[in-house]
């Protein structure tokens, strides 16, 4: 099993691979809004590798719905989309997944420069470049060789 089907068996919902245009990465249509059609929705026309970072993504914000976690219960934006980060970054570096980190941390850092400050995104994002994880993703991206 590759890297994105095992993050679709990990999803609640399902997961499906669309043209969602120059914007999105993914979307996670969630089961609150979307009781009977929640669903994952992936950029298809984005590289596989890239791919694997959004689907990892939008599969942490899933799993953070369907556990009843607080960023969900308290409707917390920040909060959500700090969840969704961190799933994404700590569920790559433990599947070593290289050029999908390499691809979503250099996503993350342009998200910082070119969204406005209040962005719930920039603000997971720079809570997120304070932990340990942060330096250990840089860490195994400038790493010589692959896995
Ligand atoms: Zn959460
Ligand atoms: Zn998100």
């Amino acid at each position: 099993m590759n890297a994105i089907e095992r993050l679709i068996e990990l999803s609640p919902c399902k997961v499906e691979f669309v043209n969602l245009g120059f914007y999105y990465g993914g979307q996670y249509w969630n089961l609150s809004h979307f009781p009977t059609n929640s669903k994952i929705q992936i950029n298809n026309t984005l590289q596989k590798f890239q791919q694997l970072g959004h689907l990892a993504h939008e599969v942490g914000h899933a799993l953070c719905e369907t556990s009843g976690c607080k960023c969900f219960v308290e409707d917390d934006e920040d909060l959500r989309e700090y969840h969704g980060y961190k799933y994404a970054l700590g569920w790559l570096l433990k599947h070593k997944c290289k050029d999908a980190l390499q691809d979503h941390c250099s996503v993350m850092v342009k998200i910082t420069s070119s969204y406005n400050s209040n962005d719930p995104h920039v603000k997971a994002i720079h809570k997120m470049m304070k932990l340990k994880l942060w330096e250990k993703c840089k860490k195994f991206i400038e790493e010589e060789g692959d896995e």
